[in-house]
């Protein structure tokens, strides 16, 4: 029986938006269920955690005792993750340097994305931002756990072009694995500018200088996410469905928020043909908050298929039918295979895989 490579990812972030929600119900709580529910299967996941907010909120603590009241809180689910065996690593949503704290409503305004991506800010800022991205776990994570090691990354928005906007970052504070890239997935808008549509066909491998460039000896590696195809009749079966469930209020229990409202810019091409706009309504990434009973058969057939799925996921998104629909994944994948959850084992089971000759 093959192994199958099963990674679970979460973005543990606020909305991005007009309103960015209050940490218990878009974070804190959801993802309470969903440690229970690892735990339940025995899964690993990685939280690539928003450092760039918890940042804002320490600052903020010094003059709001809520703001340090909502930090404390984050770290003991942090603490928690580790203790339960997952990994937590930064995730940068620059764009948290201009939100602006409205006291009376506990949430954040992120309107301004001047900064959206951390290609906008200067060369002083990237070190700063970087920086105190990594520090602020370090301080939360090693008074528990002092050997726990810092070394993946995921860039807010999918948003890691050019990569030499990061790699001093990543040099600097030992990063090592990137897992922001979507094979083919491509986006230009007034927020993210991303294109991976000339990703190597490879799940993981060795990078250097560009994220979608394989390098043999590059010093860093790229753990690819996946897209899903999903039929026109597979998506209008699913409208319909997930219609239903608004209807009967099965999917309503999740994170009140604003995410950013974004639109195509023009002017730009993908660099491949092979290129699949994050709009378009033939493949979407895969993640818990997308997968329901209806798309259950395509994501089982895919890590079957593939032997590799990455799913990523955001705890703010996930209503209860998500939960139980990931209950079911997990519970019919686990009875089926050998399942492999663990990122640093399944970089290495593809890195040390001679070519065919
Ligand atoms: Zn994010």
């Amino acid at each position: 029986m093959s192994t199958k490579n099963l990674l679970i990812t979460f973005d543990y972030e606020l909305f991005l938006g007009r309103r960015s929600g209050r940490p218990l119900d878009c974070m804190l709580l959801p993802t309470k269920k969903l440690l229970e529910l690892l735990k339940a299967h025995g899964a690993k996941a990685i939280f690539f955690v928003d450092t760039t907010y918890l940042c804002r909120l320490k600052e903020q603590s010094k003059s709001h005792p809520e703001c340090n009241e909502d930090l404390t809180a984050i770290a003991n689910q942090l603490i928690e993750m580790i203790r339960d065996g997952h990994y937590v690593q930064p995730h940068i949503h620059p764009h948290w340097l201009d939100a602006i704290y409205d006291p009376s409503i506990r949430e954040f305004d992120l309107t301004n994305i001047e900064r959206y991506r951390f290609h906008q800010l200067s060369s002083e800022d990237k070190k700063i931002v970087f920086t105190s991205s990594v520090n602020i776990l370090k301080e939360i994570i090693n008074p528990h756990f002092p050997a726990y090691k810092i070394n993946a990354f995921r860039a807010g928005g999918w948003s890691i072009q050019p990569f030499s906007d990061f790699k001093e970052q990543f040099l600097e504070h030992s990063i090592q694995y990137d897992l922001t890239v979507v094979n083919n997935l491509y986006q230009f808008s007034n927020a993210q500018v991303f294109d991976y549509s000339d990703a190597p066909k490879e799940h993981v491998y060795r990078f250097e200088n560009r994220v979608v460039e394989k390098h043999p000896n590059g010093q860093f590696i790229q753990i690819g996410s996946s897209l899903v195809p999903i039929s026109k009749n597979l998506d209008l079966l699913d409208r319909i469905y997930k219609k239903l469930l608004n209807i009967f209020k099965l999917d309503k229990d999740y994170g009140l928020g604003e995410g950013q409202a974004s639109y195509p810019i023009q002017g730009h091409t993908p660099r491949s043909k092979r290129g699949i706009n994050i709009f378009s309504r033939t493949h979407e990434v895969a993640s818990f908050e997308n997968l329901s009973l209806i798309k259950l058969m395509v994501y089982k057939k895919q890590l079957n298929h593939e032997n590799f799925l990455h799913l990523v996921s955001h705890p703010k998104m996930l209503g209860r039918h998500n939960l139980y629909v990931m209950n079911q994944f997990l519970k019919s994948v686990y009875n089926n295979h050998t399942i492999e959850t663990d990122f640093i084992n399944i970089a290495e089971s593809y890195l040390k895989e001679k070519p065919s000759i």
